[in-house]
């Protein structure tokens, strides 16, 4: 008899799925592995259809098609190798801390930028917003509201939007991202007990491994859906990104670059370009054309 579950966890050759409340152990198919890279048969999000052996471990016999998938391309010298981060994501929430550390906002809209390019829906933890209070909290984020971006304003300190956040994830199959120390695991924590523990032993287990990631888990969240830490979406590199498609993954640019006089304009010297104009009026934030320009250029 076929059972369907979402794998879970992943770890030297062996993959757990969970199954209505049940977790089943499990190995894969040969005939799947056939003409396979492991790196990207399959990931932790995918759907798949399992088989109870006779020693209580199960069997994948069939890995359903992915919806999506958040994917990082590894250079090896055997070539690039794609490896999935998680599949099937429904959204990335973004954290980054008001303050301790500052927020680095280059490095989320480089996220938003990788969000945009696998189309999958993003949205922003202010963290630590007890530290600097809600005034300043908004100058610093307000940006991405005005963008479209869902933003909370968190504080385990003072339990702010730590109830928004959790409904947010229900029912849902979440990748988290941010840089360490902005307070990811302090949230997990008070969404539900444990679970940022967890996470972040997980992740120090998987920032071990140098190409291939050693292990790989969502959690599952008491009311329904997922939570997985994304360390890999840190070094994600954007070279697999034209650099002429950039300007598309801006939600504030995308619709202007039709108006720019050069079908091929970069935005930086050309006359008659309509991204400038826009920024010299103030339509766009100065800030989030320096990011664009940094990840079309580099000195990132
Ligand atoms: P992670 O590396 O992103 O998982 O960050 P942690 O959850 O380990 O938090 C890093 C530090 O920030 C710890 O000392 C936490 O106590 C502190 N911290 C986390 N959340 C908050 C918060 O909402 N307010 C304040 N003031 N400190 C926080
Ligand atoms: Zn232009």
């Amino acid at each position: 008899m076929s059972l369907s579950g979402w794998v879970t966890r992943m770890q030297s050759g062996f993959y757990t799925v969970q199954v209505g409340s049940e977790t089943l152990v499990c190995h894969v198919r040969k005939r799947l592995k056939r003409g396979k890279e492991m790196g990207d048969l399959i990931s932790i999000g995918d759907r798949v259809e399992v088989s109870r052996q006779p020693d209580g471990s199960g069997m994948i016999e069939e890995i359903l098609p992915r919806q999506r998938a958040l994917i990082r391309l590894d250079p090896t010298p055997r070539g690039v190798v794609q490896q999935i981060l998680l599949a099937n994501p429904d959204q990335v929430l973004l954290v980054f801390s008001c303050a301790q550390p500052a927020p680095h906002l280059r490095m989320l809209d480089r996220f938003l930028v990788i969000a945009e390019k696998d189309q999958i829906p993003a949205a922003i933890v202010a963290s630590k917003v007890d530290l600097v209070g809600e005034d300043a909290a908004h100058s610093l984020f307000g940006l991405y509201e005005s963008l479209g971006y869902p933003v909370f304003y968190t504080s385990v300190q003072t339990g702010s939007s730590i109830a928004e956040v959790k409904a947010h994830l229900l029912g849902k199959i979440t990748g988290l991202a941010g840089p360490s120390g902005v307070g990811k695991s302090s949230l997990l924590n008070a969404i539900q007990p444990d679970l940022g523990l967890a996470v972040r032993e997980v992740s120090a287990q998987t920032t071990k491994g140098r190409h291939t990631t050693v292990v790989r888990q969502m959690f599952p969240l008491a009311e329904g859906g997922f939570v997985a830490d994304l360390p890999g979406l840190r070094s994600l590199a954007l070279w697999d990104t034209e650099p002429e498609e950039l300007d598309g993954y801006f939600v504030e640019l995308r619709d202007l670059v039709a108006h720019c006089q050069f079908s091929d304009c970069t935005h930086r010297t050309e006359p008659g370009c309509a991204v400038r104009q826009a920024v010299s009026e103030g339509k766009i934030h100065p800030e989030r054309y320096a990011s664009y320009l940094r990840l079309r250029y580099g000195n990132d």
